[in-house]
């Protein structure tokens, strides 16, 4: 193993693994594996994207592809809350500031190396990736740009949310489900036992998490040191579990501080169970306290993409442990609050926002009309996406057709799926 760039290790017993694209701890773990990389001072190199930062993702060769986060000081958001030293992060479409995301949000970060790693380390599977739409969208996304073949599930009511700016749409298998999120998910687990198929992997994979972690980096490079408060707005968590382990290579690195960031996350009321069982000195979500009414109380909320249900709050290594370790804080934010903050923040920065987002800008004047945060502190707000309405003054969005629609049925007839699946997955790798 000397010569290797990487490998992973379970949170909880420490065991290193070799990445097969790897996504459980062998003993058996409820932990998430983290990435060991053995450089431990990160270059930025040039030319490549989010891959300038390939030394600390996990996979060997980079795609060619220009998307990557930006950071700029803000101006015209710190003045009218007062912040001295208020950095913006920025996933989307914003070319006047060089970001070139097309899928818009942050999830491309998450599928570029994703996809990168499967077909380095799983013996050339197809990913199988279900979501409620933004996820998908950049799985498809990149898909779509590189060639490089997924089965996206979705549940129907999120299909208007799968587009792409390139019109050829053959490595792309759609599958609509007639049913919600979770429904999505259970059907993608069965499907991903077919021959050829791999389960994409979510929180538990690396390559979503140290891709999301560029973030931080780009804004480590950007600041020259780490900010002293980190803000976003969280579904499952997974970017600001992201962060935690980036600011934390950071520190190793040495050059960025010795500090950890206090981070601090947001959800979207009524739906937000990990500010219940956060706010309730719990490690663990109970749903008849945490998620009560869940199915109305999702309906209700403004950015529907933070309405995961099994977020990865009690997992070694997981939000619980986040939040602890870096003394951080989580706030609930109201539709009100959420598009208010919204539109301050357009009017001030000069972007459209992904719903989401604007959940995160809220939850930053919360902790300045709260006394938080002080108007010394250094900021970093993560804008998780947004650039949708920049994106169509210069492209053309085609609508992604689904090639099947299922109903989630308790025992999915894998068979007629199979068959089309099939003659997919032999385009592809014969
Ligand atoms: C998915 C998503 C989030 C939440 O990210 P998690 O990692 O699931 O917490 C926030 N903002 C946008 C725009 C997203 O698409
Ligand atoms: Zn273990």
């Amino acid at each position: 193993m000397e010569n290797e760039k990487y490998h992973l290790e379970c949170f909880e017993c420490g065991k290193v693994v070799a990445d097969r694209y790897t996504n459980t701890c062998p003993k058996g773990h409820d932990s998430l594996l983290r990435t060991v990389y053995s450089r431990k001072r990160i270059r930025k190199l040039s030319g490549h994207g989010m891959f300038n930062y390939i030394d600390w993702l996990p996979v060997e060769a980079a795609l060619p592809t220009n998307a990557s986060p930006i950071t700029y000081r803000s101006e015209g958001l710190g003045r009218e809350l007062g912040l001295k030293h208020l950095y913006i992060s920025f996933s989307g479409y914003w070319p006047e500031k060089g970001a070139f995301m097309k899928t818009c949000t942050f999830k491309e970060l998450e599928a570029l190396p994703t996809l990168q790693r499967a077909k380095e380390k799983s013996g050339g599977k197809i990913l199988v990736v279900a979501s409620a739409g933004n996820t998908s969208r950049a799985f498809a996304g990149v898909s779509s740009a590189t060639g490089m073949p997924v089965v996206a599930v979705v549940p129907r009511s999120s299909l208007h949310r799968m587009w792409t700016t390139t019109e050829n749409h053959d490595s792309i298998f759609l599958i609509s489900v007639d049913g919600d999120y979770s429904d999505a998910i259970a059907v993608g687990k069965q499907i991903a036992k077919l021959d050829g198929l791999i389960e994409e992997g979510g929180v538990r994979n690396v390559a979503r998490r140290d891709g999301m972690g560029v973030v931080e980096l780009e804004a480590a490079f950007s600041m020259h040191e780490l900010p002293d408060y980190y803000f976003q707005a969280v579904g499952s968590g997974t970017g600001a579990i992201s962060a935690w382990e980036t600011f934390g290579r950071l520190i190793g690195d040495g050059r960025f501080g010795v500090k950890m960031p206090r981070i601090v996350i947001a959800q979207n009321l009524p739906f937000a169970p990990m500010v219940s069982a956060w706010q309730a000195g719990r490690a663990e979500i109970i749903a008849d306290k945490d998620m009560k009414d869940a199915e109305d109380a999702i309906k209700e909320i403004y950015a529907d993409v933070l309405s995961t249900r099994n977020p990865p709050y009690s997992i070694k290594g997981g939000v619980y442990d986040m939040l602890s370790s870096t003394n951080g804080m989580m706030y609930g934010i109201t539709n009100d609050e959420a598009k208010d903050a919204e539109k301050l923040f357009v009017g001030e920065e000069g972007i459209d926002l992904d719903p989401a987002a604007s959940v995160a800008v809220a939850s930053l004047i919360k902790a300045v009309d709260d006394g938080s945060v002080k108007k010394e502190d250094k900021i970093l707000l993560n804008i998780t996406g947004g650039g949708y309405k920049r994106l169509k003054e210069d492209c053309e969005l085609h609508a992604i057709e689904a090639r099947m629609e299922l109903q989630p049925s308790e025992q999915l007839a894998l068979d007629d799926v199979e068959k089309e699946l099939e003659e997919f997955v032999k385009g592809f790798i014969g």
